[in-house]
């Protein structure tokens, strides 16, 4: 049994070289194989000299590559999955948030033949507004989105290799691994484990990035949204007949004095906006349409210690 373990790094320093050890530790106390493929995300400070001195320490069991430029987490964790040679393989964070003791229980998971092992954290010590914004986001996504998407289920998960390769075969260029995970399937097994805080460094997500990643979320899986504007429009149609019946009404009993300023304004305010919110919304399916014919690589590879021969990456 041999373990690829999949490290996606962007700006870690602080970090990498305390998750590498902590790991090693962890991998040598179990009967198996491993490698540790990470992949340096186009970092602006020193993670890909760490990431070198590594593989000079350890080169039979260290594949690194390093990006011409920041390309995501998305685009490393891919550059990871193609890289990793193992039967089996792991995505973890640089920054121990995902703890290496947890790998044992992976294993035995993947033993008793489970392809995909996630493990998911509880949100204990989360800021309570945080953690009820996203427990409301699931809900709504579930709603809408095809594939389920659980709350606290990041990419801290244990792929098989027929796993892996139905990750590899989805070809999109937008990708949304917490909906590609769920959407390829196979056989799941979830274990929780102890929020842990990172260790050094800091996070990358900020408000923007999250709400970014959300939409992202809501949008990635199917054109419900699309079908939404559709019923939205013919309810308004259907409330603006009423109401046309009503003001005639109104006109014909009455006789004709109807000032009806301030409906008019609220209604061509509400119905403009209306309108560019989903113009927005076509926009962005267009543009996802833009991005995927265009068939750009996920990401460029500017050095690697993976000989060139046996690089399967584009882009390189
Ligand atoms: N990461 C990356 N590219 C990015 C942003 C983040 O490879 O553009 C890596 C980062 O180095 C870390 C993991 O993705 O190993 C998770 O990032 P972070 O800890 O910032 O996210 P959080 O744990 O706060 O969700
Ligand atoms: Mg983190």
């Amino acid at each position: 049994m041999r373990l690829s373990v999949v490290v996606p790094c962007y700006n870690e320093e602080a970090v990498i070289e305390l998750f590498d050890a902590a790991t090693r530790e962890n991998l040598d106390s179990l009967p198996i194989e491993y490698e540790l493929c990470y992949v340096d995300d186009g970092s602006s400070d020193g993670t890909l000299e760490r990431l070198r001195k590594i593989a000079a320490e350890h080169p039979a069991t260290t594949r690194y590559v390093s990006f011409s430029r920041n390309f995501g987490k998305e685009a490393g964790m891919l550059a990871g999955l193609k890289e990793a040679t193992g039967d089996a393989v792991v995505l973890m964070d640089a920054d121990l948030q995902h703890p290496p003791e947890l790998l044992e229980r992976m294993l035995e998971l993947y033993d008793r033949g489970h392809d995909q092992v996630i493990a998911r954290r509880t949100r204990e010590g989360d800021r309570p507004l945080r953690t009820a914004v996203s427990k409301l986001y699931y809900r709504l996504v579930n709603r809408w989105v095809d594939v389920e998407l659980q709350d606290g289920v990041g990419d801290f998960r244990l792929l098989s290799r027929p796993a892996v390769d139905a990750l590899l075969s989805l070809p999109e260029y937008n990708r949304f691994s917490k909906g590609l995970f769920s959407w390829i399937g196979f056989d799941t097994v979830t274990f929780d484990y102890g929020n842990v805080a990172r260790e050094a460094g800091e996070t990358k997500w900020h408000f923007g990035a999250l709400l970014n990643y959300g939409m992202d979320g809501l949008i990635s899986f199917n054109n419900r949204p699309l079908r939404i504007a559709i019923w939205l429009g013919l309810a308004l149609v259907g409330v603006a007949a009423l109401y046309a019946a009503w003001i005639t009404g109104v006109a014909v009993i009455d006789g004709v004095d109807s000032p009806g300023y301030v409906t008019l304004i609220v209604a061509i305010v509400a119905l403009g906006g209306l309108q560019m919110v989903m113009l927005g919304l076509i926009g962005e399916y267009i543009g996802r349409i833009y991005y995927e014919t265009k068939r750009r690589p996920h990401f460029l590879v500017k050095e690697t210690n993976v000989p060139r021969a046996a690089f399967r990456s584009e882009g390189y």
